[in-house]
């Protein structure tokens, strides 16, 4: 299919149909994100999108049961521009039982809960979020766009019109100096937003980025490993959504963990406590990714 630039998607999404309807992220500002500073943000054209979906339709037609819509927050697209999207794959995807995409709690609260409704009835029916953090002064050190207030009120709004949503949360993203913090923060806004499914990915510092810049001016240390698997302890323990699916395998993680929340919370800990005291091996630093 036809792409331009580099395409990221979620670790969920390794098996869909990747459609790219809009190029880059409509904010663009997140301290520690380099994934779309190379692109000024704008909507594909509309003729091109849906020419992608018919090229697909011929490749994988019977074959493609999710969509995910690239790239960055890609909710921001209007009702108009979504329409002829959702309802092309649906014709061109007889198998099509989930369409997905990355949102912004900035992109929720811009639609009205009618307009949510309609999408969700046009087909798109999950929703990957990432807070990061639930600590507000950590969120707005990162250039978040949102407080932990707006998120809950977006995701609020997404279960409102039936939409599953999927919570990502940021090990290290408030430094040594707010890690209890984040960490108690994001477990107890986890919680609040009750997600579906929630997961934890690891900061990297990528050069070039302002938390870089931070770090090289002394105004911002990530935590060690231990400090990070520390936070991912304090969140698992601390973290109350009525029942979701828990992941840590993002390849940024050096511990990849699974089980459901709040279920599987005393096994989940059990795991950590090991590797926090050196019985369990943690993921080689040489073979993490972004
Ligand atoms: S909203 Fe997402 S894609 Fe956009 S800058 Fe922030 S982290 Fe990057």
């Amino acid at each position: 299919m036809r792409y331009e630039g580099r395409i990221y998607r979620p670790p969920s999404e390794a098996n869909s149909y990747i459609l790219q309807a809009t190029i880059g992220c409509s904010w663009n500002h997140c301290t520690y994100c380099d994934m779309y500073r190379d692109k000024q943000f704008r909507v594909r054209d509309a003729g091109a999108t849906l020419e992608d979906i018919a090229l697909a339709g011929s490749a994988y037609g019977e074959r493609v049961d999710k969509v995910f819509v690239a790239d960055g927050d890609a909710l921001v697209m209007t009702l108009d521009q979504w329409e002829p999207i959702l309802r092309a794959c649906h014709e061109t995807f007889p198998r099509l039982r989930r369409v997905s995409a990355y949102a912004t709690a900035r992109n929720l609260l811009e639609k009205s809960p009618a307009e949510l409704k309609q999408l969700r009835e046009w087909g798109l029916s999950l929703l990957y979020i990432g807070p990061e953090s639930g600590d507000d002064v950590t969120l707005k050190r990162i250039a978040k766009g949102g407080t932990f207030d707006e998120h809950v009120e977006a995701a609020a709004r997404a279960r409102e019109a039936d939409m599953k949503l999927s919570a990502i949360f940021l090990l290290g993203a408030g430094g040594v100096e707010r890690s209890a913090e984040h960490a108690e923060g994001s477990a107890k806004l986890a919680g609040a937003m009750d997600p579906r499914f929630v997961s934890c990915l690891t900061l990297t510092v990528v050069p070039g980025t302002p938390i870089a810049k931070l770090e090289d001016s002394g105004r911002f240390e990530l935590p060690d490993i231990y400090g990070l698997l520390g936070e991912l302890r304090t969140f698992v323990d601390q973290t109350r959504p009525t029942d979701a699916i828990f992941r840590t395998n993002h390849a940024s993680n050096y511990l990849p963990l699974a089980g459901r929340l709040p279920r599987d919370r005393e096994k989940i800990v059990d795991v950590l406590d090991a590797a926090l005291s050196g019985e369990i091996p943690l993921r080689p630093e040489w073979s993490r990714g972004l």
